[in-house]
């Protein structure tokens, strides 16, 4: 039923319902009806049923009332939605950025979920129960209505209110807690280093990040939450998580240190953390960095068990899906499938969690997929790669990792490392970098317009690469125009970046970057 009269109230009688007119009411019937909305002021009452309402791009100011049922709640408008819970499970999904006001009741069932990079501000009016509000990368007020309440992304500007009775906030790990008169509690995930405004008043309960490693997790967390692209993304995260306020002014920092010590392996042990020498590779759990544990290449994605066979289409791991080739494979492609499935996909996707915190899951409500596709090939002579399909929303799609068998064609089937019979080489720490790529490019908006010295800065930066970088590292750490050179270039292709005396520009050149960053930031603290 189509309903295009102005001032209409309309009750039951149908399944399906298109509202395209002003000031409508319409209440539902008890079965499972479908709602579309894309009136203005519309009341929408639903049933007993389980139904369905999709607030459209032009819907304006649109209420929702649920009923007795369960109801799925769509918001693709970017208008103000308000949504008043009923005694059923109610689940929002939050498909565009928007504004919603949450009357929540009693009831403690509903789940918020984001998707399409979403955000929401959400103003909650009576809640109880405990519930979890993002902001925008806007102004956001977040009013506290009772209960536990847990914000991400809180942002400078915003604005906590509550009218309870506060006590003294305090650090959980990353997240900040405010206890609130009557039990209830305000947290603030990953705000420990920040400034947080409640009730007008500034509240700070740490600086930033005190380790190298916290840092890094810090400003990866900082670099999903932005909407900006490119250098103002990089920018963005660094002001978030360090007393910097963009790449420029880190690097005129490490070009003056760098001049000052005046001698390439001490300004990289000092101010980088990179031993050239030692076993550790410098990865950002490692040793070197400041953490309890040498990680060696053999060491770094730490292997477990006996190697198992896999026969099927796909399996997943750590919200995962890793799709394999559809046909039959060959003695060598066998054993690396093998491989993937006992190990090197859980290793990998669990030392980037180590590396960089929960915000690079590919079960994270964001993530713009969680698929990814294995191909086999013999082409080009890189080891392997990672190819991803940008949307025009900036979110990335269709990843492909494709593993070059002219490396890797006999790699030693019962080394968990993947060592290749005649070569240097670990499969298992390749596969790392390219699962950071895929981990980065599922979460982080925009990622294809990173600048290279980032992405491939990032992805040396889990395995580690002191060892294999060494002649780069030390001609950079000596040439500081070709160093400022390479970190103030904003392209997203590493191929941009061409010097007759180093290999992998912005590889070595993101490496030290975010070392050095990690270290001055923690140092400061
Ligand atoms: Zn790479």
């Amino acid at each position: 039923m189509i309903i295009s009269t102005n001032n209409r109230r309309v009750t039951g009688g149908d399944d399906e319902f298109t509202i395209r007119a002003r000031n409508v009411t319409l209440t539902t019937g008890d079965g499972d009806n479908y709602v579309d909305d894309n009136g203005t002021n519309s009341l929408i009452q639903t049933g007993d049923g389980d139904d369905t309402v999709r607030i459209n791009d032009d819907s304006k100011n649109a209420t929702v009332e649920v009923g007795d049922g369960d109801a799925l709640i769509e918001v693709w408008s970017p208008n103000t939605t308000t949504i008043i819970f009923g005694d059923g499970d109610t689940s929002i999904d939050v498909c565009a950025n928007t504004n919603l006001i949450l009357d929540i009741g009693v009831n403690e069932d509903y789940e918020l979920n984001f998707y399409n990079g979403a955000t929401a501000n959400v103003t909650l009016t009576d809640g109880e129960g405990s519930y979890t509000v993002r902001g925008t990368s806007d102004a956001n007020v977040f009013e506290y209505g009772g209960g536990d309440l847990v914000i991400v992304s809180c942002g400078g500007e915003d604005l906590i209110r509550v009218r309870q009775k506060i006590g003294a906030a305090y650090v959980d790990g990353d997240d900040v807690c405010i206890p609130v008169e009557g039990g209830g509690s305000i947290t603030v995930t990953n705000g420990r280093a920040h400034a947080l405004n409640v009730n007008g008043r500034k509240i700070v309960v740490g600086q930033y990040a005190t380790t190298p490693q916290d840092v890094i997790k810090n400003f990866m967390t900082a670099l999903t939450q932005t909407n900006l692209r490119g250098m103002k993304a990089v920018d963005d995260a660094i002001k978030k998580v360090s007393p910097f306020k963009s790449v420029r002014e880190v690097v005129r920092r490490m070009v003056k240190d760098c001049k000052q010590i005046d001698d390439a392996d001490t300004f990289l042990r000092d101010r980088c953390n990179i031993f050239v020498d030692s076993a550790d590779t410098g990865a950002i759990t490692g040793w070197d960095a400041g953490n309890c544990a040498v990680k060696t290449a053999e060491s770094i994605v730490a292997e477990r068990g006996a190697i198992k066979t896999f026969r099927g289409d796909s399996f997943t791991v750590n919200g995962l899906k890793v799709i394999l080739p559809d046909k039959k494979l060959s003695a060598a492609e066998q054993t690396i499938v093998n491989g993937l499935f006992t190990w090197w996909i859980k290793d990998a996707l669990n030392l980037i969690e180590q590396s960089y915190g929960k915000s690079l899951r590919f079960d994270n409500p964001h993530a713009s997929t969680n698929e990814i596709n294995v191909i086999f090939h013999r082409k080009g002579d890189a080891l392997s790669s990672f190819a991803h399909l940008a949307e025009d929303d900036g979110r990335e799609t269709e990843f492909d990792l494709k593993i070059n068998l002219k490396t890797y064609g006999n790699v030693n089937a019962l080394d968990a490392n993947g060592s290749v019979t005649g070569g240097e080489t670990f499969l298992d720490r390749t596969l790392a970098h390219e699962l950071t790529h895929a981990s980065m490019a599922a979460n982080i908006r925009f990622y294809s317009e990173l600048p290279a010295w980032l992405v491939e800065g990032a992805a040396e930066l889990t395995h580690g690469i002191s060892d294999e970088n060494r002649d780069d590292l030390e001609t950079l750490a000596n040439d500081w125009d070709a160093l400022e050179e390479i970190l103030l270039n904003d392209s997203p292709d590493a191929d941009d970046l061409e010097f007759d005396d180093i290999d992998q520009p912005a590889y070595a050149g993101g490496f030290m970057f975010l070392h050095y960053f990690a270290k001055k930031v923690a140092a400061v603290s």
